[in-house]
C-alpha cells in the first residue's frame, strides 16, 4: 500500500477529509490493504455542494460555449483511453474483476464521455406556433448540480454513466463512490480536472452511508441519481422528495434467462456466461433466473460442463471469476447457499467457497447452478448478488412469460429461441426495462436507455433518453406588435 492517503476532490483541490477521518481499501483477491482514502462527512459534502453550486453559475462553466463543452468531453474520452491500462489494473484490483473485463470498462466509460460529447450541442428546444403577435419558443436548461450515488461494482462505468450526461447538458455534479471501490472514480475526477475541467464542475467524495445520506438530502442539490440496492435506493427517493427534487432511481434485478429447447444453444450458452456470471455475478442485470423449457436439458447438461472448467482466482491474473468484492458480500452468498439448501435446492455445479488453499485468504465463491427450486423460493426472488444461477422449468411460452413476470424486479431480460412468434410474444409481454433476444453482450451498450420496471427502479441512464434528467424545459411566450 502506497503510504499516501488519497483525497478528496473539491473544488478542483485535492484535499482531506475536514475531520480527519480516512478508511482502508482492501485487495479482494486476498485481503491486503491497497489504499488509504480519505473519508467525506457532512461538512466535505457541503463544501463539494458549495463547490458545484458555485461552479454551475461561474463563466468558466456557464459561459462555456456548448461545442467547447462537447470537445472537452471528447478530450475526457481520450484520456481515459490513454490512460486504459493503469485504469483497468486499478479498477481490478480495487474491485477484484478479471483484468480483461476492467479493460472492457475502461473503454465503456470513454464511450459515455464520446457519445454524450456529440450531444452538448444538440439539446436544443423548439417553437410552438400560436399565431401572430406571439413567439412561443422552449429551452432546455440544464437542472443544475447532480448528486450521483454509485455502488461499488462498476465504478469506472457508473462513473461516466452518470457524470457524462449531467456534464454534457452543462450541470455539475458531486459524486459518491463506494466505500468498496473509490478508486478509479477518483482518477476520473482528476483526469477531468487534467483536460482541463473548471474547478467543481465535477468534485469526487468517497464515503460511506452517511456520507450518501447527506448528499441525497442536501438541500443545494437540485438533482439525485442513484445505483444500488432497492432500501437504498428508497431512502435516497425519500430525501430527494423531500427537497423536491427528482431521483433516478437505478436499483437491483432478478433477471430471467430464458431459454427454449429451439435456441441456438452454442450462443445462448455463450451470453448466459457474460449476462450471469461475469464480473462475478455481480450485476444489477444478471440473468440469474434461468428458465429452461422442459426438453432443453442438453443445455443444462453443457452449462454445468462448462462452468466446472471456469478458473476462478486473483482478478489481475485475468481470470474467468474473480473475487467478490468485499467479505460481507461473499458471506452474504453464502448465506443465500446455505439457504437454498433448506429450500430443497440441488447444486449442480459450485455451491461454496473454493477449496484452494491460495484462495483463503480473498472473497471467492465458486461459480453455482442450483436447480430443484420453484420460482417462490427465496433464491429465485431475491437478489443474490454473486455467481449464482437459479433454473426454473417451464413448458411453454406463456409459462415462460408468467414466470419472468412473477418478480418483484423488471430490469432485464434475455430470451433465447429461434421462434419469431414465441420471441416477439415475451419481448412484448416481459414487464422489464430491457429485453434482449437471442443477442449477446451488444444489449448493454452506452447508447441504449437503460433503467428498471417495479422495484427495479424508475428514469433512465445511458442512450439520448440519460439527458432527460439533466435538463429541464423552460417555456418562454413572447406577444409582439398591436394585438387586438
Ligand atoms: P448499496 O445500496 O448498499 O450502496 C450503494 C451506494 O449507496 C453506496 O455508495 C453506499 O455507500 C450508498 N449508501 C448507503 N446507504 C446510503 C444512504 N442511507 N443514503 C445514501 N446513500 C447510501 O448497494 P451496493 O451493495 O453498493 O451495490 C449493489 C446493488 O446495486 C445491487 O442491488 C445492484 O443490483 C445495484 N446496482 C444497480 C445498477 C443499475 O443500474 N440498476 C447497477 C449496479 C448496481
Amino acid at each position: 500500500m502506497s503510504g499516501d492517503t488519497q483525497l478528496l476532490l473539491v473544488d478542483g483541490k485535492q484535499v482531506p477529509a475536514s475531520d480527519g477521518r480516512t478508511f482502508t481499501v482492501l485487495d479482494p483477491s486476498d485481503g491486503t490493504a491497497i489504499a488509504k482514502v480519505a473519508l467525506a462527512g457532512p461538512a466535505d459534502v457541503a463544501r463539494a455542494v458549495a463547490a458545484a453550486r458555485a461552479a454551475f453559475t461561474a463563466p468558466e462553466w456557464a459561459g462555456m460555449r456548448a461545442a467547447d463543452r462537447g470537445r472537452l468531453l471528447y478530450r475526457i474520452a481520450e484520456a481515459i483511453r490513454h490512460q486504459g491500462e493503469r485504469l483497468a489494473r486499478l479498477e481490478s484490483q480495487d474491485t477484484g474483476k478479471p483484468l480483461g473485463q476492467a479493460k472492457a470498462d475502461v473503454e465503456a466509460a470513454a464511450r459515455y464521455f464520446e457519445f454524450y460529447a456529440g450531444f452538448a450541442d444538440k439539446l436544443g428546444g423548439s417553437t410552438i406556433p400560436l399565431g401572430p403577435g406571439l413567439l412561443d419558443y422552449t429551452v432546455r436548461e440544464p437542472i443544475g448540480v447532480s448528486g450521483q450515488i454509485i455502488p461499488f461494482n462498476y465504478p469506472l462505468q457508473n462513473t461516466a454513466r452518470g457524470s457524462a450526461p449531467a456534464l454534457a447538458a452543462g450541470c455539475t455534479v458531486v459524486l459518491k463512490p463506494s466505500p468498496e471501490a473509490p478508486l478509479t472514480p477518483l482518477e476520473i475526477g482528476r483526469i477531468a480536472l487534467e483536460c482541463g475541467l473548471p474547478p467543481g464542475v465535477l468534485n469526487v467524495v468517497p464515503g460511506d452511508g452517511e456520507t450518501g445520506a447527506s448528499l441525497a438530502g442536501h438541500p443545494g442539490i437540485d438533482q439525485v441519481t442513484f445505483t444500488g440496492s432497492v432500501p437504498t435506493g428508497i431512502k435516497v427517493a425519500q430525501a430527494a422528495a423531500a427537497n423536491v427534487v427528482p431521483s433516478v432511481t437505478e436499483l437491483g434485478g432478478k433477471s430471467p434467462f430464458v431459454v427454449f429447447a429451439d435456441a441456438d444453444f452454442d450462443l445462448a450458452l455463450k451470453a448466459i456466461l457474460g449476462a450471469s456470471f461475469s464480473n462475478a455475478g455481480q450485476m444489477c442485470s444478471a440473468g440469474t433466473r434461468l428458465l429452461l423449457q422442459r426438453g432443453a436439458e442438453e443445455f443444462l447438461d453443457r452449462l454445468v460442463e462448462k462452468i466446472a472448467t471456469l478458473r476462478v482466482g486473483p482478478g489481475l491474473s485475468d481470470p474467468d471469476i474473480g473475487p467478490l468484492v468485499a467479505a460481507r458480500q461473499r458471506d452474504r452468498v453464502l448465506g443465500y447457499l446455505d439457504l437454498a439448501r433448506q429450500e430443497g435446492a440441488t447444486v449442480r455445479v459450485g455451491g461454496g467457497a473454493p477449496s484452494d488453499p491460495a484462495l483463503a485468504d480473498g472473497y471467492y465463491i465458486e461459480p453455482t447452478v442450483l436447480t430443484g427450486l420453484t420460482n417462490q423460493a427465496r433464491c429465485a426472488r431475491e437478489e443474490i448478488f454473486g455467481p449464482v444461477v437459479t433454473v426454473i422449468d417451464f413448458d411453454d411460452a406463456d409459462e415462460a412469460l408468467d414466470i419472468a413476470n412473477d418478480s418483484p424486479y423488471g430490469l432485464s431480460s434475455y430470451v433465447w429461441t429461434r421462434d419469431i412468434d414465441k420471441a416477439m410474444r415475451l419481448a412484448e409481454g416481459i414487464r422489464a426495462g430491457q429485453v434482449s433476444v437471442n443477442a449477446t453482450g451488444v444489449g448493454t451498450g452506452v447508447e441504449l436507455p437503460f433503467g428498471g420496471y417495479k422495484h427495479s427502479g424508475w428514469g433512465r441512464e445511458k442512450g439520448l433518453e440519460a439527458l432527460a434528467s439533466y435538463t429541464q424545459t423552460k417555456n418562454v411566450c413572447i406577444g409582439f406588435g398591436s394585438r387586438s
